[in-house]
């Protein structure tokens, strides 16, 4: 028998106050549809992190929950071990930064180190990134989809040579500094939608699932998460931001 695919969902009580818990409640019934079983694990501070998950989560959070959590995640250790088996991780927004090798908090901009598995460093820009945000994610088969979502952040990215953007912003900020969004190192996928952007963006979620179950799985016929999305590009492409 298979084991059931282990679903991590790591701190949501720091990092989880725009609703990126949902990316879990997603991915879970994107499996259960198409009859694979999963675990979830809720791991809160304090708690050890599994180092035998298949797909971490990280979510969004305010500046100082994002140090606590590096921290945390330090002493564990168990993130590092389980993406050294080969795990999958996807980190949003605060959760994404906090990969990064530095990002800055605060006022003063004070720099903290970051766990170093994303060559990405986070400074504050000049001014929030607040809105609906739409890019355009590339496959490396060359096939493209958008990705709609909504962003919240102060922090700007700036990727460095081993990082490769996620996608391009086609209405939004994203990374801010040269038209990308998000990163991507090896199994580890950074980016800044929220929404959950698992719920809006189907192909993202299904992808993530690829990558950590080593399978192709058969596409889902779920129209209404489709006419949802379609509205919600729709919307922005409009000019609602
Ligand atoms: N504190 C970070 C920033 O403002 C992350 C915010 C978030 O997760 N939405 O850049």
């Amino acid at each position: 028998m298979t084991r059931p695919v282990k679903i991590a969902l790591v701190y949501q009580s720091l990092l989880g106050i725009y609703g990126d818990r949902g990316n879990a409640t997603v991915l879970g019934k994107r499996l259960q549809w198409r009859g694979i079983d999963h675990e979830l694990v809720v791991v809160e501070p304090g708690d050890a992190v599994p180092a035998d998950a298949s797909i971490y989560l990280l979510g969004g959070g305010e500046d100082m929950a994002q140090v606590s959590a590096v921290s945390a995640l330090q002493t564990d250790g168990n993130l590092f071990r389980g993406l050294d088996e080969g795990a999958v991780l996807f980190a949003v927004c605060a959760g994404y930064q906090i990969c990064g090798k530095t990002f800055t908090v605060g006022d003063r901009d004070e720099v903290i180190e970051g766990l170093g598995l994303l060559d990405v460093t986070t400074e504050r820009g000049p001014q929030r990134a607040v809105g609906e945000i739409l890019t355009r994610w590339s496959r490396a088969d060359g096939t493209t989809s958008l990705i709609t979502g909504f962003e919240n952040h102060g922090g700007y990215t700036t990727l460095g040579q081993d990082a490769n953007p996620l996608a391009r912003v086609v209405v939004g900020v994203g990374n801010a500094n040269d038209g990308s969004e998000g990163a991507v190192q090896g199994r580890v996928i950074g980016t800044y939608p929220h929404g959950p952007v698992l719920a809006r963006n189907p192909d993202l979620a299904d992808h993530l699932l690829e990558l950590a179950t080593g399978t192709t799985l058969e596409p889902l016929d779920k129209p209404e998460i489709e006419r949802l999305r379609e509205q919600r590009i729709e919307a922005v492409q409009r000019g609602a931001r």
